[in-house]
């Protein structure tokens, strides 16, 4: 037996290890050699520690190549991985350190004293730090560890390698058990769907806490032997002065907004890259053409979940319709069914999407009940994503169940009616929420971004009459300079149906 998830990153390993697998805005690159000579450090320090097979390691740290080496160096030591968003408060942390009892927690040197407290009453038995910079008490714990080449700590395919906890997008984040043949399996599919060979040079500017970041692009590249140009963050005007040299970007429907705002983006700038691929959050099917008009090149949609890896994509070759995910990816099982009855429906139908695979995580961490309950007998998992598939076989997400409005004993899917504000002109975007009405239990309510010459509530309300059936029609038009959105771009429904619960009241 070996390390499963590790024999992954050996099967990528380029044929020459002086490769570079990261390379920073700074100019410092990281070879292939290098990780697994430093992940294997990170290992043994691990094991030096008392960390066991399935210990959890929490890191709540800054972006840099060292996260990733701890992260491969926890999986080599039979570690679970356990990233938490930079974001967190010194109570989140409380709560998740609580949650997980991890074994080891690694933070910011900066956020040492504030959160002392709270993985102390979590049990942790060792603090260390690791800075962006790459520096800190675990970068020397490992430095002091790793002279010797790590000889994995076996773990097989149903082992778990990580627990990632979800965006908390409709409330408080669940901790899902990922793996090593979760995350295995679903880096050798996107290598093969999404032609990923050694000669890639992917623009990573995502978080590393998440699992687009980390699992959906880094283990692809791992898988393929490629490289990483690693931002810490989003910086249009260094991605585009990136893609001269790269090949491919992964991004949520965020960066290619914002790189749309750039004057340099067009065929020339983007004329060495090969693949753009957006998912986390919907992409508007406007942003898919305005990208197609300037560039040339079409935005390849994917739709995935922290609980499922990636479930469906738009194809490398054929069309890449915009609005829709794609297929089912390969060894992927999509079905779309009743949410009361379970019963499958038929093609064009709106109903409960429900995944099935090897992508499929192992279940809530220590929330057995939960977990029971979003699993059919038949093993298929409950997204609580509103979809349905249309007679092409496309996917089409239509929106969250918990932000499906019933008025007057109606179904309005939000979607349908943003898509056509949205249309609009002087419109940026929209969100549709309900909110609690004395007449009709929800009473459809839009929240709009005006743009220039902005359409005012009654123009709206007038434009969509002849558009809608009278249920669907929002009650309200309500205007905001922005919507809210946590950091992977997901748009906060949950926060604008507090700030405005009153309004039918
Ligand atoms: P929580 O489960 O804690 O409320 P979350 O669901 O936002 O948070 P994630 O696992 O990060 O946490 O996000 C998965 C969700 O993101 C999916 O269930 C879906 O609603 C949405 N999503 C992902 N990709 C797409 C996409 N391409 N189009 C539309 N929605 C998407
Ligand atoms: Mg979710």
């Amino acid at each position: 037996m070996t390390n499963h998830l590790f024999a992954l990153v050996r099967e990528g390993l380029p044929a020459d290890t002086a490769k570079t697998f990261i390379e920073t805005p700074e100019g410092r690159t990281y070879s292939y050699a290098d990780l697994v000579a430093r992940s294997g450090a990170y290992a043994a320090a691990l094991q030096g520690l008392g960390v066991q097979p399935g210990d959890r390691v929490a890191v709540q740290v800054e972006k840099s190549a060292e996260v990733v080496f701890l992260y491969l160096g926890a999986v080599r030591a039979g570690a679970v991985f356990l990233p938490l968003n930079t974001a967190y408060t010194a109570a989140e942390i409380g709560y998740f350190l609580g949650d997980a009892e991890p074994a080891v927690f690694v933070c910011d040197p900066a956020k040492r004293e504030a959160l002392t407290d709270v993985a102390a009453a979590a049990g942790v038995r060792h603090m260390l730090t690791l800075e962006a910079s790459g520096r800190g008490s675990a970068a020397e714990a490992a430095d002091q560890a790793g002279a010797e080449a790590f000889n994995e700590v076996e773990r097989g395919a149903d082992d778990l390698a990580a627990i990632l906890y979800t965006s908390g997008t409709t409330g408080r984040s669940k901790g899902a058990m990922l793996s090593h043949d979760n995350l295995a399996s679903n880096a050798r599919t996107l290598r093969e769907y999404w032609r990923f060979t050694p000669d890639d040079v992917l623009i990573h500017a995502l978080p590393v806490f998440h699992t687009h970041g980390l699992f959906v692009a880094i283990n692809t590249v791992l898988a393929s032997g490629s490289t990483m140009l690693f931002l810490p963050r989003l910086d249009p005007k260094l991605i585009l002065s990136l893609m001269k040299r790269a090949t491919s970007m992964m991004g949520v429907p965020t960066f290619y907004t914002r790189l749309l705002k750039e004057p340099g983006l067009d065929r020339e700038t983007t004329g060495h890259m090969r693949l753009f691929v957006s998912g986390s959050a919907p992409l508007l099917a406007e942003t898919h053409r305005e990208w197609q008009a300037r560039t040339g090149h079409a935005i390849l949609e994917r739709y995935g979940m922290t609980e499922t890896n990636m479930s469906t994509s738009n194809p490398y070759e054929g069309a890449r319709v915009a609005g829709t995910v794609g297929f089912p990816l390969p060894g992927v099982s999509i079905r779309v069914v009743d949410p009361e009855t379970g019963k499958a429906l038929p093609a064009d139908t709106v109903g409960m999407i429900e995944v099935k695979g090897p992508n499929v995580f192992q279940g809530y961490w220590r929330m057995p009940e939960k977990t029971a309950a979003e699993f059919r007998a038949d093993r298929f998992f409950i997204t609580g994503d509103l979809g349905k598939i249309d007679a092409d076989g496309y996917v089409h997400i239509v929106g969250r169940g918990k932000d499906l409005i019933i008025t007057g004993g109606f179904n309005v899917y939000p979607k349908e009616v943003e898509t056509e504000i949205d249309a609009l002109p002087g419109v940026v975007e929209s969100a549709v929420i309900g909110l609690a009405h004395p007449d009709f239990g929800e009473g459809v309510t839009a929240v709009v971004v005006p743009g220039e010459n902005p359409p005012d509530e009654a123009a709206i309300l007038a434009h969509l009459e002849g558009r809608l059936a009278k249920f669907k029609c929002p009650k309200r038009v309500l205007f905001a300079a922005e919507l809210p959105r946590n950091t992977m771009g997901k748009v906060q429904k949950n926060l604008l149906r507090e700030q405005h619960a009153g309004l039918y009241a």
